[in-house]
C-alpha cells in the first residue's frame, strides 16, 4: 500500500514512510469493510465523519515537515489514524476532536495500540489547546473558512500549520502557513483538496453539517431555457424518434449507456430502446452489463442457445438483486432472445456478458467445472491452487484482511498460474469450442483480478475503485476481440462508470479512473457515452451494504446541479446532445462544473449532498444525456416470480 498509493504519488519523506508502514490502518476502520467496496461514498465513520485517505495524510504529514522531538496538535481526531501517524514521526501528539463518540473510540483504539505519546481532547479544536502550546507543528483535518488566529497564535516560531481552507463546504486549498523566528507567517498553496467542514469558533457555523443549511444560488432560468430550445423531448420511450441520435453515434464501436441510480425503471426502458436500435440498425452484436461474467453467462446461454453447460446456481442472487433481477430486465432478454432466434449464423447472435468482479467463488468453480471436462489432470492442479482461496469464501474481504497482516498474498501466484496455464494451452482447448474456451478464460481473469482487488480494497482510496473499472474495460476489450474487428458493444453500467471521470471529482480531486475514460483514451470519437438523470420520483436502494432492497423517495435535485436546471426546462422527458461541434450554446452554459447526483445501490437522502453530490463538467463527462423528471423504481422480482417467468435464466 505504502509503495503503490503513497510513494508512487509522491510521498517520499523516509520518516512518514515509515510511519505508514508501521500503522495498521484496519485497526481504525469500521468492521464491516464490504461497504466501500461498491459505492462512491467516502469511507465513513461514526457521526457522519469521515477517516482520511492514507495519501492525504502521508502528504500532510510530509508537509508539515514533522522532526522526532516535535510537539504536535492535531484538529479533527476522527478514527485516531492519522494521529498514530503523526506520533510515530514525532515527540508529543496532542489531538482534539469534538465529537464525543469519535473522541472515546479514538482514545480506546490508540491505548489499544500503546501510543504513549498521543493525548486526545473533546472540544472545538479552533481554540487550540494553550496548556500544551507552543506547537512545532498543527494539522488541521477538517476545511475551514480561514486559518483560525488561535492556531497561528499557538504556533512556536519556525513552526508550520497544515490546513485545508476555502468558502465552499466541498472544495479547499491545502495550505501551510509557516512562522519565522520573528513571528512573521507565511503562507503556501499544496493544492486542491476537500475534507469535511472544521466547525466551531473558528470554522464554520454548527449549521454546516446540516444538508439543509447549505447555501442555496438562485435557479439558472437562461440556461435551462437553452436546454429546452435545444433538447429532444421524449413523449414515450417506446416511440421515440432515436434516427438524428443514431446519426451523431455514428460507427461507434461502443457505446456506453449509463443511469444515476441503481434502481430507476426510466433508465433500464430507455436503455433497452437504444440497445435494440444499435442492435437493429448499427449492426450492435454485445451488451455487457455491471453484472459479474458468470450471472450473465447464464443469459448469455439463454439468449444465444448455446448449449454448453453453464454453472448451475441462479444468477444476481448476491445484494443488490434488484439490479439485474427486475422486470425491465427480463424484458430486455426476452427482446435479445426472440432477435437471436432469427439468426442463422450464431457468430452473429447478440451476446450478453458481465463485467464486473464480485463471482470469486462462483468463477473459481466455473474453471474448476470446465477443466475437470476438457483437461482432469490440469483440472486437479487448478483445484489444488485455487484452494488457497477456499478458506476466505463467506467473506473474502477477510482474505484481504489477513494477507495485509501477514505482509504478503499467498494467493496472487497460484490464481495467476491458473489464468496462465489455460492461456497456454488455447489452442488446444479452444479449438474444441471457443465459446466454451473464452468463458472459461474469462472467468480465470475475474478470479485474479478479484484476489487483488479484495487485497486493495482494504485501503479504500482510488486503488480498489481502479482496479475495479480496469477489470470491465480490459474483460469489455477482451470481449470485442474475441467477437472479431467488426463487433459492437453496448455497456449498461452506472453514470459513475461511464461518464469520463476526469470530466468529474472523482478523476480530478480523487485519481480515480473508469471505464468512460479508458474506452476514451482507447477509441477516441468511436466511443460514444451517454449519461442519465431524474429530478425526483421513487427509487429502488437499500440504506445500508447488504441491506433490504427500498423503494424511496427521491429528494427534488440540489438548486445548483445540473438536475436542476434540466427541471427547470420543463421538458418531462429529453434527449440531449452534447457532443462536440453540435450545440455549441449549451455546451458553452453547462461546461462551468455544477454539482451533479449519483445514487447508487445505496441511497441515503438524509445525508444526500455529502454523500450523493459531486462535482462535474457535464458536457466533458458524456457526449448525450438522458432525462427523465420523474422516475419510478424498478419492479424488481422476487426469486420465485424470476424463476417461474424464465426457468431457463432465473431457474
Ligand atoms: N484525521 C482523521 C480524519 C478526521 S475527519 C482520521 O484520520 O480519521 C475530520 C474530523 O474533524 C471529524 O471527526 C470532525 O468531527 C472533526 N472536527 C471538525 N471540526 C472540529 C473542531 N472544530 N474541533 C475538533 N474536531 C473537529
Amino acid at each position: 500500500m505504502v509503495e503503490r498509493h503513497v510513494e508512487a504519488r509522491g510521498v517520499h519523506d523516509a520518516a512518514v514512510l515509515d510511519a505508514m508502514r508501521a500503522v495498521p490502518r484496519e485497526a481504525f476502520l469500521p468492521e464491516n469493510l464490504a461497504e466501500f467496496a461498491y459505492d462512491d461514498t467516502p469511507l465513513p465513520i461514526e457521526e457522519g465523519q469521515t477517516i482520511s485517505q492514507p495519501f492525504i495524510v502521508a502528504a500532510m504529514a510530509e508537509a508539515l515537515k514533522l522532526g522526532p522531538h516535535d510537539r504536535v496538535l492535531e484538529i479533527g481526531t476522527g478514527s485516531g489514524y492519522a494521529a498514530a501517524v503523526l506520533a510515530e514521526i514525532a515527540g508529543e501528539v496532542y489531538s482534539i476532536e469534538r465529537h464525543r463518540v469519535l473522541a472515546d473510540h479514538a482514545t480506546r483504539r490508540l491505548q489499544e495500540l500503546d501510543y504513549q505519546n498521543v493525548h486526545v481532547l473533546c472540544g472545538d479544536g479552533t481554540l487550540g489547546w494553550p496548556e500544551h502550546a507552543p506547537f512545532d507543528a498543527i494539522l488541521v483535518s477538517a476545511g475551514g473558512p480561514e486559518v483560525p488566529r488561535v492556531l497561528v497564535e499557538q504556533l512556536a516560531p519556525g513552526g508550520r500549520i497544515v490546513i485545508p481552507v476555502g468558502p465552499d463546504l466541498r472544495d479547499q486549498r491545502l495550505l501551510r502557513v509557516t512562522k519565522d523566528s520573528t513571528g512573521q507567517t507565511n503562507t503556501e498553496d499544496l493544492g486542491g483538496v476537500r475534507f469535511v467542514p472544521l466547525i466551531g469558533a473558528g470554522g464554520f457555523g454548527e449549521g454546516a453539517e446540516a444538508p439543509s443549511q447549505k447555501r442555496i444560488p438562485r435557479p439558472e432560468r437562461p440556461i435551462a431555457h437553452l436546454i429546452r430550445e435545444a433538447c429532444r423531448p421524449i413523449s414515450d420511450i417506446g416511440e421515440a424518434e432515436l434516427g438524428p441520435f443514431l446519426e451523431q453515434i455514428g460507427d461507434a464501436r461502443v457505446v456506453l449507456l449509463g443511469e444515476a441510480s441503481h434502481g430507476t425503471s426510466e433508465f433500464y426502458r430507455m436503455r433497452t430502446r437504444i440497445t435494440t436500435e444499435l442492435v437493429m440498425r448499427r449492426g450492435f452484436n454485445i451488451v455487457a452489463i455491471e453484472g459479474d461474467w458468470p450471472d450473465a453467462a447464464r443469459v448469455d446461454h439463454h439468449v444465444r442457445g448455446l448449449d454448453f453447460p453453464v454453472h448451475e446456481d441462479p444468477p444476481f442472487t448476491r445484494f443488490p438483486t434488484w439490479m439485474w433481477r427486475n422486470r425491465e430486465v427480463l424484458e430486455l432478454v426476452a427482446w435479445l432472445k426472440s432477435h437471436n432466434e432469427l439468426i442463422k449464423d450464431p457468430e452473429r447472435r447478440v451476446g450478453f456478458h458481465g463485467l464486473d468482479l464480485y463471482s470469486l467463488y462462483k468463477s473459481l468453480d466455473a474453471v474448476l467445472h470446465y477443466l475437470n471436462d476438457v483437461d482432469p489432470k490440469a483440472a486437479k492442479i487448478a483445484g489444488e491452487r485455487y484452494a488457497c482461496l477456499s478458506p476466505w469464501e463467506r467473506d473474502p474481504a477477510l482474505y484481504g484482511r489477513a494477507a495485509i497482516s501477514r505482509g504478503y498474498a499467498e494467493c496472487e501466484r497460484p490464481v495467476v498460474a491458473v489464468l496462465r496455464d489455460l492461456l497456454e494451452r488455447r489452442l488446444d482447448y479452444a479449438r474444441a469450442d471457443g465459446d466454451r474456451f473464452f468463458d472459461a478464460t474469462s472467468n480465470a481473469h475475474l478470479v485474479a483480478a478479484a484476489e487483488e482487488y479484495y487485497r486493495v480494497m482494504y485501503y479504500g482510496g482510488p486503488a480498489s475503485w481502479n482496479l475495479r473499472d480496469q477489470h470491465m474495460f480490459d474483460t469489455l476489450g477482451r470481449l470485442l476481440e474475441f467477437r472479431g474487428s467488426d463487433a459492437k458493444a453496448v455497456v449498461w453500467a452506472h453514470n459513475s462508470h461511464v461518464g469520463d471521470a476526469r470530466a468529474t471529482e472523482m478523476g480530478a480531486a480523487r485519481g480515480e479512473h473508469n471505464v468512460g475514460q479508458l474506452c476514451r483514451e482507447r477509441f477516441g470519437d468511436a466511443v460514444f457515452s451517454i449519461g442519465f438523470g431524474t429530478h425526483t420520483g421513487t427509487v429502488a436502494a437499500a440504506t445500508d451494504w447488504d441491506g433490504p432492497m427500498e423503494i424511496k423517495k427521491v429528494r427534488p435535485s440540489h438548486p445548483s446541479s445540473y438536475e436542476r436546471l434540466c427541471h427547470d426546462s420543463s421538458v418531462p422527458a429529453f434527449l440531449l446532445s452534447l457532443r462536440y461541434p453540435s450545440r455549441d450554446a449549451v455546451r458553452e452554459e453547462l461546461a462551468s462544473p455544477r454539482l451533479e447526483r449519483a445514487i447508487g445501490v445505496i441511497y441515503r437522502p438524509e445525508t444526500e449532498l455529502e454523500s450523493h453530490y459531486f462535482q462535474a463538467a457535464l458536457p466533458w463527462q458524456f457526449d448525450a444525456y438522458v432525462w427523465f423528471d420523474e422516475t419510478r423504481a424498478v419492479d424488481a422480482l422476487e426469486p420465485e416470480a424470476a424463476r417461474a417467468e424464465v426457468p431457463h435464466v432465473y431457474g
